[in-house]
């Protein structure tokens, strides 16, 4: 006999194992199937996010971060002798994290009453999935409501094909057991830049090549221009506007040809990352007769609430539209639990926040200036640059800025723009103050910590209103 549940998750990524653990805290019986086996040939549950993607680059992130600023212990008064590189050391650290919080969500599991099956699972026509297990076997689980969350892969470009040996993809690239000499990445996204921070921090030099003229598009563009600067002085040769023709081996390593202002040129480096973007992932996942259908795009069509065109069956996370972040996916699986369990919640889609953990971090949430601009709405702005903030002064950590934009009428805030250290976790008070329906004077009015960086946030909100005490304001208002 089949086994049976109120609710058969797919994918065990952020956005499946949420939605697993909330329903079964609502009381529902709840199965997660997911098929990623770890290093050691054991179920690895955490999708994308915990196993090669947010954990993995942030240790590797945070760990080349203290390595690099040892450099600047001397300015500082500090007198070290010299910190060497244990590269097997540094992965071991980041695998022991990643086992650990892998490892954890199956003790979640557990103690939730989550039931996990070990491999594909198939939605077959109406609400059953199939679950293909590594042997071959099949299982069918009887199911009243589905959720898939079965996450995105990385793209593939024809101009250079990954082999996992000179040309990696992210996964490749959180790997490598030597610190390549000369690193060429395609795409100064996200994983570009964290990634290449984190290779150029451990002495690779490192060239991006960017398709788009512009950086960073859809960040604040003072901020965009302050970060490339930065990221520029900080060894990463960021070449813009280039479009990549062919890769080739040569030697111990590849050859990239690309066109730059018509121009051919050629970069030669020891490994290649490609990281153009990733794509939704559905393979093996919808039987020819069930109702799902994708977009034009390959995204499972889904509605506001996640619901797809079969009835009782929703979709999550990367798998569906939206910024394709670890927290959108958790917040759309606990959005359907509860929807499933007859509550009506539902997800901001406006205010989600975006990080790049690069040093400085940039962090947004809400509407940029440009878009404002475009859109042709009044706003008022006010910034402030971290240069005049003690505490980032005291750390010796003072590059970036925080930017607020909001009605001008009404002044309720639209965006927060961060750069500098743990902008990451100075969005945070934007996003709530967003959510609250704060202005910018609300945020002014509150009382914050000092000597703290979350200050420049304050004095960012009081410069809206030219009130900023530590900066010269522009306008004198009353
Ligand atoms: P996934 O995490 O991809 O999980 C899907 C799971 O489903 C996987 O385990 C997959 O094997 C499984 N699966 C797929 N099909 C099936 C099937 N048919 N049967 C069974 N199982 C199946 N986001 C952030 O917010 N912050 C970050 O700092 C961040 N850093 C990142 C760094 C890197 C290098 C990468 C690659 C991504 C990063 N992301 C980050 C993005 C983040 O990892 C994803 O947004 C997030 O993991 C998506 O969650 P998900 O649950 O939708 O899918
Ligand atoms: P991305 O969309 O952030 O960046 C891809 C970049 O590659 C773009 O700038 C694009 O213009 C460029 N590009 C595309 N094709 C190209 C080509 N042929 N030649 C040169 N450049 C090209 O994608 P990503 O960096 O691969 O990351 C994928 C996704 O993973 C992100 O969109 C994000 O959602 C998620 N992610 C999030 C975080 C985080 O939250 N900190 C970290 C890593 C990844």
């Amino acid at each position: 006999m089949s086994d049976s549940y109120d609710i058969v998750v797919i994918g065990a990524g952020p956005a499946g194992y949420h939605a697993a653990i909330r329903a079964a805290q609502l009381g529902m019986s709840v199965a997660c199937v997911d098929k990623t086996l770890g290093a050691n040939g054991e179920a690895s549950l955490g999708g994308t996010c915990l196993n090669v993607g947010c954990i993995p680059s942030k240790a590797l992130l945070d760990v080349s971060h203290r390595f690099a600023t040892t450099k600047d212990f001397a300015a500082l008064g500090l007198k070290v002798a010299d910190v060497e590189l244990d590269l097997a050391g540094v992965q071991a650290h980041k695998d022991s994290v990643v086992q650990k919080l892998t490892s954890g969500v199956g003790m979640l599991f557990k103690g939730n009453g989550v039931t996990p099956y070990q491999g594909v699972g198939s939605l077959l026509p109406g609400s059953d999935v199939k679950v293909t297990k590594p042997d071959g076997s099949e299982e069918t689980l009887v199911a009243k409501h589905v959720i898939l969350a079965t996450g995105s892969e990385p793209m593939r470009i024809g101009a250079a094909p990954v082999d996992n040996d000179r040309i990696v993809d992210s996964t490749g690239a959180l790997e490598f057991t030597e610190v390549p000499k000369r690193l060429g990445i395609i795409g100064a996204g996200i994983i570009g830049l964290e990634l290449g921070s984190v290779w150029a921090r451990f002495g690779s030099e490192v060239v991006v090549l960017e398709a788009l003229e512009k950086f960073l598009p859809s960040a604040d563009e003072r901020i965009a221009r302050d970060a490339l600067r930065s990221f520029t002085k900080q060894g990463l040769d960021i070449r813009l506007g280039t479009r990549v023709l062919h890769s080739e081996n040569y030697g111990d390593g590849v050859r990239v040809t690309y066109l730059v202002n018509d121009e051919e040129q050629s970069l030669e480096c020891d490994k290649l990352i490609v990281a153009v973007g990733r794509a939704p992932y559905t393979a093996q996942l919808l039987d020819d007769d069930s109702a799902v259908n994708l977009d034009e795009r390959g995204f499972i069509f889904v509605n506001e609430q996640c619901e797809t065109d079969a009835s009782d069956v929703y979709a999550v996370g990367d798998a569906v539209r939206g910024p394709m972040l670890a927290h959108k996916g958790m917040e759309e699986g606990v959005m359907v639990a509860e929807r499933i369990a007859g509550a009506k919640p539902s997800v901001n889609y406006d205010c989600i926040p975006s990080v790049i953990y690069t040093h400085p971090e940039i962090a947004w949430v809400g509407q940029t200036e440009q878009e404002l601009r475009e859109n042709g709405q009044d706003y008022k702005a006010g910034s402030f640059s971290l240069g005049a903030n003690g505490r980032a002064l005291a750390s010796a950590d003072a590059e970036g800025m925080v930017k607020i934009v909001s009605d001008a009428d009404s002044d309720r805030i639209l965006g927060v723009h961060v750069l500098g250290p743990q902008a990451s976790e100075l969005i945070a008070q934007a996003v709530i103050a967003m959510e609250f329906g704060a202005t910018a004077e609300d945020l002014g009015l509150i009382m914050f910590a000092h000597p703290t960086l979350s200050e420049a946030v304050h004095e960012a909100a009081l410069g809206v209103a030219g009130h900023a005490i530590h900066a010269v304001n522009r306008q004198r208002r009353k």
